[in-house]
């Protein structure tokens, strides 16, 4: 059997079961109190850190820990994505990852693969794009690794620290609300036109592809969402079909998505009007947060949020990651298979 044939989610129970089953403890920082609260299956693991609280809170500090790997040809071809916003892509899925659980990102390892024929310019600019970023969420590269590979891949390693309860995906419930905090679909509608060949000028099609070109993270979100008591969460990366499917899977529930209330941008539903629906469901790289919770609490949380959420779904009992898409007739499709399966052959 090849992995193709196991799929993404079979190779990862494949490979979970086997650390899980095998492995003699949570390691040695348990010597120093440390104890590991979010484990494998989530948007970052998490350890409590023990005594290292801030003044008038006495919440645990918890550290996160995550990685994410864009691979030239795979995630990305040099045609759409320059080397700058490489960059700033690279380090912004997993600011994003850290977000989703409500932390902070601290410190980043980047290992780089190669090829030897690479202009030392295109390397400059790489890293001009991740200082950027850097510098704007406030993290620091402190490290890394290079080889010689024959395409271009990129992987992160990012630390990131909070104090409070990690948010996470197994705590969906029937009758839950699922709420995201940004638009969708904007990503994959700037992907699209660039793929077209449209390099046109106007305030639609700049925004749209400064939406695929510079994603920014909703740190800030994150935070709020967990002060306001939200504890399921995760960030939109794949799109929204295939990453409620997984927080659903994670949360044994299946959810009902509606297809009237999937907060888009103007721009990409006058720039895409038959396809805004698909690329909202599919499109990927948005790194916006969707989160749940009971009607009561997420309207109000919402009501918090200085950018405002949209509740675009709801829980139900069901086969554990099976997601509707119910549109305004009340006509149902299948709606979680729409996003990236690395496993799976591409998409047309
Ligand atoms: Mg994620």
């Amino acid at each position: 059997m090849q992995i193709k044939d196991l799929g993404e989610f079979g190779v990862i129970d494949l490979l979970a079961g086997i650390v899980m089953s095998q492995r003699s403890g949570s390691g040695n920082a348990r010597s120093f109190s440390f104890n590991l609260t979010v484990d494998n299956g989530d948007d970052t693991a998490a350890w409590s850190i023990g005594s290292q609280s801030r003044p008038g809170d006495d919440r645990p500090v918890n550290e996160l820990f995550t990685t994410d790997t864009m691979v030239e040809g795979v995630h990305f071809t040099l045609e759409t994505t320059p080397w700058q916003d490489l960059g700033w892509k690279s380090l912004a899925s997993n600011i994003s990852d850290v977000a989703s659980m409500g932390g902070l990102p601290s410190y980043a390892l980047v290992t780089l693969g190669l090829p030897s024929e690479t202009e030392v310019s295109h390397l400059e600019s790489l890293y001009t794009g991740m200082m950027e970023i850097s510098n704007e969420y406030g993290l620091a590269i402190v490290g890394g690794d290079m080889v010689r590979s024959p395409v271009v891949f990129i992987t992160v390693a990012l630390t990131g620290v909070m104090q409070g309860r990690p948010m996470v995906r197994t705590g969906a419930r029937p009758g839950d609300l699922i709420a995201v905090t940004g638009h969708l679909g904007s990503s994959g509608g700037g992907l699209k036109l660039m793929l077209e060949g449209d390099s046109s000028q106007s305030d639609e099609a700049d925004f749209l592809r400064d939406s695929h070109r510079s994603p920014r993270p909703e740190v800030a979100v994150g935070q709020t969402l967990v002060e306001a008591g939200i504890t399921t969460a995760m960030d939109v990366s794949d799109g929204l079909g295939d990453d409620l499917s997984k927080l659903c899977r994670a949360s044994g529930v299946s959810a009902n998505i509606f297809a009237d209330r999937l907060p888009m941008h103007p721009f990409l539903r006058s720039r895409f009007p038959d396809d805004c629906v698909d690329l909202a469901l599919g499109g990927g790289e948005d790194y916006v947060l969707l989160f749940t919770g009971q009607p009561a609490k997420v309207n109000h949380v919402i009501s918090g949020l200085p950018g405002g959420a949209a509740v675009v779904g709801e829980i139900l009992v069901g086969e554990p990651g099976k997601i509707t898409l119910v549109d305004a007739e009340g006509a149902e499709t299948p709606a979680g298979s729409r996003g990236w399966d690395h496993f799976r052959p591409a998409k047309d």
